[in-house]
This record gives structure tokens, sequence and C-alpha cells, in this order.
């Protein structure tokens, strides 16, 4: 078994109900163990659409990385996430944040998540749930980054989580 989190967001129709579809999708092949609370954020990237829900999850999987991957793919696509282009709206995106301490980097899956260190949509969730995760190769925890990210865009507590 290994542990990854996961992010999850969202800002196409029921915002709430598409993030428990989501968690119901991962509970079925694997144990959610914490989830953060819900925050509402602004469009990252390309601002002309609606707010973002997301949330983050610890997840206790016997996949690997890639296998994980194709799951989270999958959930995707059983949601109806129709692909457009890049940081365009979606009904659902779920990213793996991390997978236990492993480095991946190749065409289809970095690990840690590539961004996850310039975003505070991503690092305000998971500080909730692992705050104290240390990052393998810049050897900070979640909780340093937070502190370290220059992002500015507001993270806006929604209330307990689903
Ligand atoms: P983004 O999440 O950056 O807005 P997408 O959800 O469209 O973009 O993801 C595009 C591709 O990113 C996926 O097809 C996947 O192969 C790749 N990818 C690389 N690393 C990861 C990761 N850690 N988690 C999820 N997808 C990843
Ligand atoms: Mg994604």
């Amino acid at each position: 078994m290994a542990i990854s989190h996961i992010h999850i967001g969202t800002n196409q129709g029921d915002l709430r109900a598409n993030l428990r579809a989501a968690i119901d999708k991962l509970e079925a092949q694997g144990t959610v163990l914490d989830k953060s609370h819900i925050y509402e954020t602004e469009a990252w990237g390309k601002q002309d659409q609606p707010n973002f829900y997301n949330m983050a999850v610890t997840y206790e999987t016997k996949l690997d990385p890639h296998a994980l991957l194709k799951l989270v793919n999958d959930i995707e696509d059983e949601l109806g996430r129709v692909r457009k282009e890049k940081w365009s709206e979606r009904i659902i995106d779920l990213d793996i944040i991390t997978y236990e301490d492993k480095v991946i980097s190749d065409d289809t899956l970095t690990i840690p998540h590539r961004h996850m260190t310039e975003r505070n949509f991503v690092l305000v969730p998971m500080i909730e749930i692992a705050g104290e995760w240390m990052h393998p190769t810049l050897e900070k925890t979640i909780d340093d980054i937070y502190v370290e990210c220059l992002d500015r865009c507001e993270v806006i507590f929604i209330e307990k989580g689903i």
C-alpha cells in the first residue's frame, strides 16, 4: 500500500456534487484516509471562467504511480470531462500531488506535481492534510513551501467538507 495526496478541482455544474462523485470513485478503488475542507478560488492562468471549488485528499492505494494516473484520468472521463484548451473550465480535474516520497518525471507523469509550489489553491488544502510532508527534492515541508509561495490568488474557506 502507498500513500498519495490527490488534489481535486471543479468549476462546472454542481461543484459539491462533482467533488463528492470523484471521492466516491476514489473510494471504490482504495481508501480516502483524510479530506481537506473545500476552498473557492478564482480560475488560475485564464480568468474568464467561473470560480473553482478545490480540495485535497490523502489516498491509500495499491496502485503504482502510473496505474494511479490511469485511475484519475478514468475518473475524469467517467464524470464527463471534456478536454479543451489548457486551463479552460472543467467539470473535474484530479491531480496527483505526491506519491510517497517518489520523484517521477516522464512524458505522462510528474511527481511531485510540477506546479504545486506556485499555486495557493493546491497548497492551502494540502496544508490541512499534509503540512508536514517533505518535498523530496526541495527538502521543504508543504507548510514551508506555502510560506515562500508568491501566488497572491485568494483561496476562500467554504465550510466543513463533504
Ligand atoms: P492541468 O491539471 O495541469 O490543468 P490536465 O488535467 O489537462 O492539466 O493534465 C494534462 C496531463 O498532465 C495529463 O494527461 C497527465 O498525463 C499529465 N500529468 C503529469 N503529471 C501529473 C500529475 N502528477 N497528476 C495528474 N496529471 C499529470
Ligand atoms: Mg489535471
